[in-house]
């Protein structure tokens, strides 16, 4: 099926349309027309290659909301019409502990990433949401709950799932002091989520703009990260922290804010991540810990949860065209909060890329 996206041909290069061809389906497979797909800060660190294993070129994007436009003959779950949407996952083994327990993210085999992966079959190069159509495994594709505005859902497919999972994982409830650290994508995910289960939401943020914003988001209170004095007043109070910073940096300041027993969750910097004394964790029994995506299961959980809810993410929207740009604000923080491509736009390459 030809199709059209767009690649970073190398590290350097700014995303440019870039013309593939997604394979014939397979029986247990489903086409997507899609129809927004999410800019995630993965996908800048991924173009630019910060996590050392990109191929190029690397059409990225992995959360995509679209339009069944076809379905393999196995296929039960869906049928041409239906929307539905694809997170960061598009294949794993399902045999493995891992995959039994609805976890494929940590599949023994390596679970398939939905873009700059090994297909498990072909061995082709997976290609993402950042492009007009997508061919995905039945059980990795998800269902859009009915009344929810399409246009807003693209995020919760990453942003929402990365958020909602560990908040789940440690058992987020009412009356609990949820920390966040960096009010960007993931970050206001969180604060939506965290509220959502009736915790007391602290954001963490080095941007003054966003102190008003933070609170009208559901966050009870909101700390200046880069003043002293605002830390300190913060000591000890908080049970988890989700920390979304997407470079590496000194912990300890946030791990001060913990109550006992209290754990801060890295899902940002996937880096060396500089030492802190080890009396920080003895004095009160805390945790460092990390938390990486989420299942199919979960993140089918998350979008109910967010439809029950009516939780959407804050979106700006932009034309495809327009991603090199995004990318340059991201890296500025300068997102409220999160970037979703308009894929009809993209329509304006295929004369360019035949
Ligand atoms: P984002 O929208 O760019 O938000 C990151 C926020 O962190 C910024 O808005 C900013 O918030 C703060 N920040 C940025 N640079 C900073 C710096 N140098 N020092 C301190 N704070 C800084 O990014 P995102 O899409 O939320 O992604 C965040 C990170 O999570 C990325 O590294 C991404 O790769 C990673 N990620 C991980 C998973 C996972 O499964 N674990 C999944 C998706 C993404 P303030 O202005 O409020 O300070
Ligand atoms: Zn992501």
């Amino acid at each position: 099926m030809k199709t059209i996206g767009y690649a970073a041909y190398n590290k350097e290069s700014e995303l440019k349309p870039f013309s593939f061809e997604r394979r014939q389906l397979r029986e247990n497979d489903v086409s997507i027309d899609i129809q927004y797909c999410g800019v995630c800060h993965s996908d800048l660190h991924q173009a630019r290659n910060d996590w050392h294993g990109s191929i190029y070129p690397l059409v990225p994007g992995h959360e995509i909301v679209g339009v069944v436009t076809g379905v393999g003959e196995s296929v039960k779950k869906y049928k041409k019409g239906d929307l539905v949407a694809v997170g960061c996952l598009v294949d794993s083994c399902q045999h493995c502990s891992p995959c039994e327990s609805k976890e494929e993210q940590f599949c023994e085999e390596g679970a398939t990433q939905t873009y700059n992966s090994k297909d498990r079959i072909s061995g082709d190069i997976t290609y993402g949401g950042y492009s007009d159509k997508i061919v995905v495994r039945e059980e990795f594709v998800l269902k859009v709950p009915d009344k929810m505005e399409l246009s807003k859902v693209a995020p919760i497919l990453c942003a929402g799932v990365t958020t909602y999972s560990p908040l789940k994982e440690w058992g987020v409830e009412k009356g609990d002091k949820v920390g966040v650290v960096g009010l960007g994508g993931l970050g206001h995910m969180a604060v939506k989520l965290a509220s959502a289960m009736g915790a007391e939401v602290t954001v963490f943020t080095t941007s003054d703009s966003k102190v008003e914003e933070a609170k009208k988001l559901g966050a009870n209170h909101v700390v200046i990260s880069k003043d002293e004095d605002q830390m300190k007043k913060a000591s000890k109070s908080l049970d988890v922290i989700i920390d979304t910073v997407p470079v590496a940096h000194d912990l300890s300041p946030y791990i001060q804010t913990l109550d006992i027993d209290g754990t801060l969750i890295i899902v940002g910097a996937i880096d060396n991540i500089p030492s802190f004394h080890s009396g920080l964790l003895l004095g009160g029994r805390k945790r460092v810990a990390a938390s990486v995506i989420g299942g199919i299961e979960v993140t089918q959980e998350v979008l109910d949860f967010c439809a029950e809810h009516d939780i959407y993410p804050e979106c700006e929207m932009i034309d495809m065209q327009e991603i090199n740009t995004a990318f340059e604000r991201m890296e500025k923080g300068d997102v409220k909060y999160r970037f979703v491509i308009d894929m009809k736009s993209i329509e304006k390459d295929k004369e360019k890329v035949q």
